[in-house]
């Protein structure tokens, strides 16, 4: 038993050490990556099921790191996240959706961006500052951006996220429940928040066709979410039954590889020439 315990001891230690020397080379990494202007932003339209066109696209950060190619962010948001390195990196982001909200504004719809925020984002005091900056900056009066935000950034202290969100919401910024369905609130809770957009999480959308019990929540959380006035949108959607099941279900607004995967600015605007909008 002895031995066996020992073993397990070094077996940790060892993962342990991996872990460390991983986030040794984040810290490293993500500081050069700032530094040097290695994050892009991809972007993924949003379609309106109704009237078939994109209105709006989410965008996603992507980092090409000079020792590892493209590294995915959810190899790296956590770190971030831990670090506090996440607060400069989002301020990189919100400039940058900025600054392309603004080369789109001359297209012949509009077209919302909307940015993921972590939850020690939306706790930063110079959140609303960087947000109102970067509006300055390219002279917009209300934002082009909306945000999205997971269950875990409200949980915390409820009256001052309220607080935060209000005054986003007054500079016309649109909050967007991300991944809605994992965590533990209720849409009654939500009702509570000033909240526009919820997004059902991805893994019901993957539960189609197969599983029916997934299904019928899905179902039954859409059709709650419609009386309570808020916008649906599905994400991960790659299959025609599954299309066909959200736009039978209610949902407003769909995302997914079936329309298209995060791409570039460049590669979007000739998407959205394409698919006639
Ligand atoms: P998320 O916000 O839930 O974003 C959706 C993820 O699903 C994206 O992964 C997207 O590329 C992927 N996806 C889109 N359509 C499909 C589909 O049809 N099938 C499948 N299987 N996947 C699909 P991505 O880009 O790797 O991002 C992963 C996560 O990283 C995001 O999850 C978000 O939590 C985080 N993230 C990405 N960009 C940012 C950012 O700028 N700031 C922060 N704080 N987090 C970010
Ligand atoms: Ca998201
Ligand atoms: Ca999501
Ligand atoms: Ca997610």
């Amino acid at each position: 038993a002895k031995a066996a315990n020992k073993g397990g001891v070094m077996h940790f230690s060892r993962e342990m050490n991996n872990h460390l020397q991983e986030s040794m080379w984040l810290d490293g990494g993500l500081r050069q990556a700032l530094q040097e202007g290695q994050f892009s932003l991809h972007y993924q339209p949003q379609v309106c099921l109704r009237s078939r066109r994109a209105t709006s696209v989410e965008a996603l950060i992507r980092w090409q790191s000079s020792e590892r190619g493209m590294v995915p962010p959810l190899s790296f948001i956590r770190y971030a996240e831990d670090s506090g390195l996440i607060k400069p990196i989002g301020r990189w982001v919100i400039r940058e959706a900025m600054a392309q909200a603004r080369r789109w504004s001359s297209l012949p719809q509009p077209l919302r961006i909307s940015v993921n925020l972590s939850a020690r984002q939306l706790g930063d005091p110079e959140l609303l500052s960087d947000f109102m900056a970067a509006m300055q900056q390219h002279g917009f009066k209300r934002s082009p951006l909306d945000i999205e935000l997971t269950e875990s950034c409200i949980a915390s202290d409820e009256g001052r996220t309220i607080e935060i969100m209000s005054a986003l919401r007054a500079l016309g910024v649109n909050i967007h429940l991300d991944d809605f369905g994992t965590g533990y609130s209720s849409l009654s809770q939500l009702t509570r928040l000033p909240l526009q957009v919820i997004k059902m999480d991805q893994s019901f959308i993957r539960a189609i066709p197969a599983d029916a019990r997934s299904m019928a929540l899905l179902r039954s959380m859409v059709a709650v979410a419609q009386q309570l006035d808020f916008q649906i949108v599905a994400e991960g959607v790659e299959t025609d039954s599954q299309l066909d099941f959200i736009s039978e279900i209610g949902v407003d607004l769909a995302q997914g590889y079936h329309f298209a995967r995060p791409m570039p600015a460049d590669q979007l605007e000739q998407w959205l020439q394409q698919h006639g909008k």
